[in-house]
């Protein structure tokens, strides 16, 4: 005679299966997110945030700036501002009037 599984066995069974297949999916998703993250990474490097045009970096002394030339926008990465506040007063109206048209 077949030994039936009881309600507990396939009750069991069938949770381990809904998180083996949850598993599978949240990997998926993660994966498609990864993707989706790396392709506006590449789509907006070096990209103006306000227009959207090319950045082109600029050295000024030991601080490089991200500056469009489109709307004169200019872009500070992490720790740049930071840097512009430890120099010496003025140096940011001589970094200004460096890059003004
Ligand atoms: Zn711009």
């Amino acid at each position: 005679m077949p030994i039936k599984p009881s309600d507990s066995e396939e009750e069991y069974f069938a949770r381990q299966e809904a998180e083996r297949r949850r598993k599978i999916a949240e990997e998926r998703q993660a994966n498609i997110q990864e993707e989706e993250r790396e392709r506006e990474r590449s789509l907006h490097f070096m990209k103006c945030p306000k227009c959207g045009m090319q950045l082109e970096e600029i050295t000024f002394g030991d601080i490089r700036v991200d500056k469009c030339f489109s709307c004169e926008g200019i872009w500070l990465d992490k720790g740049e501002l930071e840097g512009l506040q430890s120099k010496e007063p003025g140096f940011v109206g001589r970094l200004f009037k460096a890059f003004r048209a």
